[in-house]
């Protein structure tokens, strides 16, 4: 489960942060997670409770914000929803197209004091 991983760099980034804006603790973890990331949203959250932290983040609470996956069909430029790399364009049913939401992977916000 490579959420483990992804839990460890994000509170090391978040640590960091707050330690810069002098905070005392962190309420809130805001992420940016696209369906096409390939993070699992549960053992995101699984991890996230289960990962030993520091005291600034141990109240910290996770939210998730889940980006749907969009596609832009090469061929036609339509823009579509996908849930996978192998969705044909609904227009043209052509498979070449770029992903121009569903990956993100990132902290979008804290909230501190
Ligand atoms: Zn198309």
């Amino acid at each position: 489960m490579h959420e483990f991983s992804i839990t460890m760099n994000v509170l090391n980034i978040v640590e960091e942060n707050a330690m810069e804006l002098n905070a005392e603790i962190v309420h809130e973890i805001e992420m940016d997670v696209g369906e096409l990331s390939g993070v699992d949203y549960d053992a995101l959250n699984f991890a996230m409770q289960h990962t030993k932290k520091s005291e600034l983040l141990e109240h910290a609470n996770l939210v998730i914000n889940r980006i749907p996956a969009k596609a832009r069909c090469k061929a036609c430029k339509h823009e579509f929803d996908i849930k996978d790399y192998y969705t044909a364009c609904p227009d043209c049913n052509h498979f070449d197209h770029d992903i121009i939401q569903g990956k993100e992977l990132r902290v979008k916000a804290i909230k501190i004091d």
